[in-house]
C-alpha cells in the first residue's frame, strides 16, 4: 500500500556512493580505511542491512539506540559510537559499541566500571582539539590522560580523532592531518603504546582524500554527508562521479485551486507565532500538500519540479504556487531532501521510509517528477 508522506532511497545509488568511497580509499597513497556513518537515516534497518550485506563490517552512528539496532541486525558488525557517551548511558555504551569517541576522564572511569562489571573490553579513540571547538582534549593534556587510560584495566586504548567543520567549520589541511599523525608518535615515544587508528575526520576530509593529500598515519575516515549525498562537507560541492539523489521526498496534493496570494482581513500571527510577509503574485495556482512541520524543515526541501515554488508552510501542511504546470488532487509530488531534512524526516515517525531502484521508478511517471 502506498503510504505518504514518504522518502524512497535507491538501493543501486546508494550502493553505487559506497563503491566510490571504497574506490577512493584505494587509491590512496597510504592505507585508509572509512567507517560508514549511520546517524543522518536515523539507524534504518533497511539500510543497515543493505550496508551490511555489501560486505561492510563496521558502522559508526552518533547514538547509542542506533548502534543497538546494528547489533540487533549483525552481532559481529563492529559499532564505534560517534557523541562523547554520557555517563548515565556508559552501560550501553560498553553493551553496544565497541569502540567509542571519548574525551574525558570522568567518562573513561564510568565506562571502565562497567565493562569490568559486564566483564568485558571496551575500545576507545581519545579525541583531540585541532581547532574546531567541537569535542576533544588539548593535544598538551594527551600525555597525562593516556597515562591515566593505561592503568585501566578493561580500556583498550585504540587511538586518537579529530572532528572538523562541524562547529568551527576549520576545514581539514594538510597540515592539521600532519599534526594529528605527529601526536601519535608522541604518544608511541612517552608512553611506550602503539596507536592503531588515526581517525582524520569526517565528509570535510574528501577533497584532500581526492587530491590525495591524507599525509601517512591517518588511516580512518568516517563518513556521512558523502556516502548518502556524494558531497563533500568541506566546501559543499558535489562529488563527480557520485549520486546526490539517493532519497526523495513524496508527498500527496490534498487541495489545487486558483486563490490569491495575500490573504484577506487584519493579518496576525501565523501558526509559528510569527507575522508572515507575503509577495503579491496576484491570483495564481496553489496546492496544498500533506507534508509539513511536523515532518521535516519544509525551507530545505527542494521540489523536483523546477516550475514549482514552495511558498508557506504549517505544521501539517505545505503550500505550493503551482502555476503553469498540471498539478492534481491526488498527484504525488517528489522533493529532494538535503542532509537537515533528511535527519527530520528519517526520524519522524510519519514519514514512511520505501527502498526502491532506479528500474522501479521508471515508467512511473506520477512518481517521478
Ligand atoms: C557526524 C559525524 C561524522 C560524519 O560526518 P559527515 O560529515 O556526515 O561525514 C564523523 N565523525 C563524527 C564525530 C561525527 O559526529
Amino acid at each position: 500500500m502506498l503510504k505518504l508522506p514518504r522518502i524512497v532511497w535507491d538501493q543501486d545509488k546508494l550502493l553505487h556512493n559506497a563503491a566510490y568511497l571504497d574506490e577512493l580509499c584505494r587509491k590512496s597513497e597510504y592505507p585508509i580505511n572509512w567507517v560508514p556513518v549511520t546517524k543522518v537515516v536515523s539507524g534504518d534497518t533497511e539500510i543497515i542491512r543493505t550496508l551490511i550485506n555489501t560486505g561492510c563490517r563496521f558502522l559508526a552512528d552518533s547514538r547509542i539506540e542506533n548502534l543497538k539496532s546494528i547489533k540487533e541486525i549483525s552481532d559481529s558488525c563492529q559499532t564505534m559510537l560517534l557523541r562523547l557517551p554520557g555517563i548515565h548511558e556508559a552501560e550501553d555504551v560498553v553493551k553496544y559499541a565497541d569502540i567509542s569517541l571519548v574525551s574525558e576522564i570522568e567518562t573513561i572511569k564510568k565506562l571502565q566500571d562497567k565493562a569490568c562489571l559486564l566483564g568485558v573490553n571496551h575500545k576507545i579513540i581519545v579525541m583531540i582539539e585541532l581547532g574546531d571547538l567541537r569535542e576533544g582534549i588539548l593535544a598538551e593534556n594527551l600525555i597525562k590522560v593516556g597515562q591515566f587510560i593505561l592503568k585501566q584495566s578493561n580500556i583498550e586504548w585504540l587511538g586518537i580523532g579529530t572532528n572538523l567543520t562541524c562547529y568551527g567549520g576549520v576545514i581539514p589541511s594538510e597540515e592539521i592531518m600532519l599534526e594529528l599523525a605527529a601526536i601519535k608518535q608522541q604518544v608511541e615515544r612517552e608512553l611506550n603504546h602503539s596507536l592503531e587508528i588515526i581517525s582524520g575526520g569526517n565528509s570535510s576530509i574528501l577533497p584532500l582524500l581526492m587530491e590525495q593529500k591524507i599525509p601517512k598515519g591517518i588511516n580512518q575516515i568516517r563518513l556521512g554527508e558523502s556516502l548518502f549525498f556524494g558531497r563533500e562537507s568541506a566546501y559543499g560541492k558535489n562529488i563527480p562521479g557520485m549520486y546526490n539523489d539517493v532519497f526523495t521526498l513524496q508527498a500527496e496534493v490534498i487541495e489545487v485551486k486558483e486563490k490569491n496570494s495575500i490573504p484577506r482581513g487584519t493579518l496576525g500571527m501565523n501558526a509559528f507565532g510569527v507575522k508572515p510577509v507575503f509577495i503579491d503574485r496576484g491570483i495564481h495556482k496553489r496546492a496544498i500538500v500533506a507534508l509539513g512541520e511536523q515532518d521535516v524543515p519544509v525551507s530545505d526541501l527542494t521540489p523536483l519540479n523546477r516550475s514549482i515554488e514552495i511558498i508557506g508552510s504549517s505544521s501539517d501542511h505545505l503550500i505550493l504556487d503551482v502555476t503553469g504546470t498540471n498539478t492534481r488532487v491526488g498527484d504525488v509530488l517528489s522533493f529532494k531532501v538535503n542532509y537537515k531534512s533528511l535527519l527530520y524526516a528519517m526520524t519522524s515517525k510519519y514519514v514512511n521510509k520505501k527502498q526502491t531502484s532506479t528500474e522501479q521508478l521508471v515508467g512511473n511517471n506520477a512518481l517521478t517528477y
